[in-house]
C-alpha cells in the first residue's frame, strides 16, 4: 500500500481554518480547501496559504448541508488521503458524508496530527478532555479538529476554483430564520468575558459581577449549573464543551471550580484569571493568574480598579 499524504480541509466558515492547515501541512502532502459556502468566504480562504482552493458555492437560502453528496463525489475523485473539519455541525454532517464516501475511519476531538511513514498518528482527547490519547491509522482518514486555531497568511493568494455544482432543488431550503431572543453573539467575540460559578453563592450577587462587567466593558458568562440548576442565566451565557465556546483576550473566572466541561469553552482564551477561595480548586492548575481569597470581597475591588484603568 503506498498511500498519498494529501488533505482535503473542509470549510464552511473561518473557524480554525488556519489551525487545520497547519496541522494538515505538517503531513507534507498537498493541502485542498473545499470551501462549502458563499464565494465571499472563499476568497478570504485564498489568502491563508491553501495549495489548492476549490468553491462549492451556495445559492442563497440553501443550507450547505444539500449540497454533501456533491462535495462527497467530489472528495471520492481526488482521494485525498485525510480530510479535516472543524467541529461546527455542519462541518460535522459534510465530513460524515465524505468519510462514507471515501470509506475513510472517522475520528473526532482531534488535538494534532503527524506523518509516521505511511500511517498518521492521531492525537484526540477523550474523557471530556482529562486525558490524550494517540491512534494510528493506516488507511484513508477524515477528522473533526478541535486543536489549536492558528493565524495563517500568504503574500500571495491562491487562486479560487469555482467547482461546478448542480442546484439541490428542493433538497432543504432555509424557508425562515428566527431570532431566539437573547443570543450569544456579543459573548463570542467579547474581548472581555467574566465567568460566573455556584461560587457566587445567591443571586444578589449578581450585581456585584454586573458592577465588574460594566466596569470593564465585558460580556457575562457562566457554568452549566448557574444556568440549568439556579436559573439565573439562560443557555446562551453557559460557556463549556456542551455550550460556547470562546476566546477573549481576558477571562476573568469567578467561583469556578474547573472542570474541564467548563475549561474546554474557554481554551482560546488569552488570559485567564481565576478568582476562588480554596487553594486546591482545579482552576488555579488552568489559569494564568490565580487570586486566592473570597470573591464577595475580591470583585468590588476588581470593579474599583477597572473603574480606575478604565
Ligand atoms: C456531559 C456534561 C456536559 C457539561 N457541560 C458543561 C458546560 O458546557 N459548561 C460548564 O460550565 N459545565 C458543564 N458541565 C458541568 C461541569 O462538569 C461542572 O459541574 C460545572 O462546570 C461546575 O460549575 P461551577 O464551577 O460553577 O461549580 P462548582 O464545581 O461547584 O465550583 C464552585 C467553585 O466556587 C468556589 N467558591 C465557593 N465560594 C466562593 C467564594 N465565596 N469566593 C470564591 N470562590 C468560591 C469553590 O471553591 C468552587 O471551586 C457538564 C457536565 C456534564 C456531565
Amino acid at each position: 500500500m503506498n498511500m498519498n499524504m494529501n488533505s482535503w480541509i473542509i470549510i464552511i466558515d473561518e473557524r480554525r481554518a488556519g489551525g487545520m492547515l497547519d496541522a494538515a501541512q505538517k503531513l507534507g502532502g498537498e493541502v485542498v480547501a473545499a470551501v462549502v459556502g458563499p464565494r465571499a468566504l472563499a476568497d478570504t480562504i485564498a489568502g491563508l496559504g491553501f495549495d489548492r482552493v476549490l468553491c462549492f458555492e451556495t445559492a442563497e437560502g440553501v443550507p450547505a448541508e444539500a449540497y454533501a453528496a456533491q462535495v462527497a463525489e467530489a472528495a471520492e475523485a481526488a482521494a485525498p488521503r485525510l480530510v479535516l473539519a472543524s467541529d461546527a455541525p455542519v462541518g460535522r454532517m459534510l465530513i460524515g458524508a465524505v468519510a462514507a464516501k471515501l470509506n475513510a475511519a472517522l475520528i473526532g476531538a482531534v488535538r494534532a496530527l503527524a506523518a509516521d511513514g505511511e500511517r498518521i498518528v492521531v492525537s484526540r482527547s477523550t474523557a471530556e478532555g482529562k486525558v490524550l490519547e494517540d491512534v494510528e491509522v493506516q488507511s484513508a482518514l477524515a477528522v473533526i479538529y478541535d486543536g489549536e486555531d492558528m493565524e495563517v497568511s500568504s503574500t500571495q493568494p491562491t487562486p479560487v476554483e469555482l467547482i461546478p455544482v448542480v442546484d439541490p432543488g428542493l433538497t432543504l431550503r432555509l424557508i425562515e430564520t428566527i431570532e431566539a431572543g437573547e443570543d450569544s453573539a456579543g459573548l463570542l467575540t467579547a474581548a472581555r468575558v467574566v465567568g460566573v460559578g455556584l461560587g457566587i453563592g445567591s443571586k444578589d450577587n449578581l450585581k456585584l459581577i454586573e458592577e465588574l462587567a460594566e466596569a470593564m466593558h465585558a460580556e457575562t458568562a457562566c457554568t452549566l449549573p448557574v444556568c440549568d440548576d439556579m436559573r439565573w442565566f439562560t443557555s446562551h451565557s453557559v460557556v463549556g464543551s456542551s455550550h460556547n465556546q470562546i476566546a477573549p483576550d481576558l477571562y476573568i473566572a469567578l467561583g469556578i471550580s474547573g472542570q474541564p466541561q467548563h475549561m474546554s469553552g474557554i481554551r482560546d482564551a488569552k488570559v485567564v484569571v481565576a478568582v476562588n477561595n480554596d487553594p486546591e480548586a482545579r482552576i488555579f492548575k488552568n489559569c494564568d493568574y490565580g487570586i486566592l481569597g473570597d470573591l464577595n470581597k475580591i470583585v468590588p475591588a476588581l470593579a474599583r480598579a477597572f473603574k480606575t484603568i478604565g
